[in-house]
């Protein structure tokens, strides 16, 4: 046939290398194909072939339905790269981390048995937030729990007030790359640690709260695999959540574990050697930040959050930043609405207020694929550029 029927909607030409320039570039979702040229490298290695006998059955080896060699995978891979403690910690599956976010915020509300309205659980984030926790809590709509918005509205940060607060903390936060600490004392804190790896920030420290969830998808980049995981302290709150996995969806799908596992002894194999995927990431990801920064400090129309140099225990130096996303403001008075200018320059964000934020700023992905990256750049140095004409 011929090839240029097959190409992607935005090139053309015999072998789909011409960009076509009225194509908008899409910066909006956190998909983290910016990790497949490092499968790719490592395609007959990381491959599963499943016989179709084999994991049948309801039944795993670890309780909860859980692979005992996956657990013991995922705890190695804490221990390697010294972004958790582990060792105090019971392990839940979840189909991706976004199971695991209503199950933990169900854990940590009063129980049922005891629950009278005065005891509901008000669930916080500190904007700007991942809108997730948001939609969950009020989809969900139970009477143990209710969404209580932004911190900032709150009147008393301290949860001795009397109220029972669930405060989700982002570290690194998305969309802004900063690392955050709680800020409601007494609070039951979840951590959402999806992106406390060597590829978006440096590791200060072995992370060590009560509950921390992590997901494969932003470390290898399987989002389709759907598998995250929780690290909980406390055994009453990993019951709850086991219950509610259980009731939920009986586990996380055997197959999606053994081809998680699979992965991950290909990550760990390299770890530290040349084919280190966190130096590959890294390295991806710092570059795509260092190129766009450079472009946008010579704008005054926009600017990007500020985050500096840190020192790493992965890779024992100081480094530059390297975030999975931009978080850009519009500078101009007039230009309230910063999702808005960037889709008339052919560039799709996602506006602050998908994550309760001004509208003055917008979120660009630089996780997906290279080409998706080019695109971006490249519309936005047109952009800057004909700011200078102008002005
Ligand atoms: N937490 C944060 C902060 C995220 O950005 C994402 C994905 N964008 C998730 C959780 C959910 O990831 P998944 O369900 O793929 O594990």
């Amino acid at each position: 046939g011929n090839p240029t029927c097959e190409c992607n909607t935005c090139y053309a030409g015999k072998d789909c290398s011409l960009l076509l320039s009225n194509c908008a570039a899409d910066a909006n979702s956190g998909d983290p194909l910016f990790l497949e040229p490092y499968w790719r490298r490592n395609a007959a290695g990381s491959a599963v072939l499943v016989a179709g006998w084999h994991r049948m059955s309801y039944e795993a080896n670890g309780d909860n339905y859980i692979s005992l060699e996956l657990e013991r995978h995922l705890r190695l891979l804490h221990y390697a790269v010294g972004n958790a403690i582990t060792r105090d910690h019971f392990i839940v599956f979840g189909a991706g981390s976004t199971q695991l976010v209503n199950a933990a915020v169900h854990a940590l509300s009063p129980d049922d048995v005891n629950f009278n309205e005065s005891s509901t659980a008000l669930v916080v984030a500190t904007a700007p937030f991942y809108r997730l926790y948001k939609q969950q809590t009020k989809f969900f709509d139970s009477r143990e729990n209710l969404w209580d918005g932004d911190t900032s509205n709150l009147d008393n940060l301290n949860a001795s007030s009397g109220a029972n607060f669930i405060e989700f903390v982002t570290s690194p936060n998305n969309p802004d790359g900063k690392l955050k600490q709680s800020v409601i004392g007494g609070s039951s804190v979840i951590y959402d640690h999806a992106y406390y790896w060597p590829h978006y920030t440096a590791i200060a420290n072995p992370a060590d709260e009560d509950i921390m969830l992590f997901t494969v998808s932003k470390i290898s980049g399987h989002a389709g695999s759907r598998f995250g995981w929780a690290l909980v302290k406390d055994r009453k709150v990993y019951k709850k959540m086991v219950q509610y996995l259980l009731l939920n969806t009986f586990g996380v799908s055997r197959d999606t574990q053994l081809r998680i596992l699979k992965l991950l002894k290909v990550i760990l194999a390299e770890v530290g050697r040349e084919g280190d995927i966190f130096k590959f990431s890294y390295e991806t990801l710092n570059k795509r930040w260092a190129k766009l920064s450079n472009v946008i400090s010579s704008s005054s129309r926009f600017s990007l959050q500020k985050l500096s140099p840190l020192y790493c225990t992965y890779f024992h130096k100081i480094r530059d930043p390297s975030p999975a996303y931009a978080w850009v403001k519009c500078e101009r008075l007039e230009e309230t609405d910063c999702e808005a200018v960037l889709r008339e320059a052919g560039i799709i964000s996602r506006a602050g207020e998908a994550f309760e934020a001004e509208s003055r700023y917008t979120r660009l992905s630089l996780i997906k694929t290279k080409d998706d990256f080019d695109q971006l750049l490249s519309k936005i140095e047109s952009l800057v550029s004909n700011e200078r004409v102008s002005s």
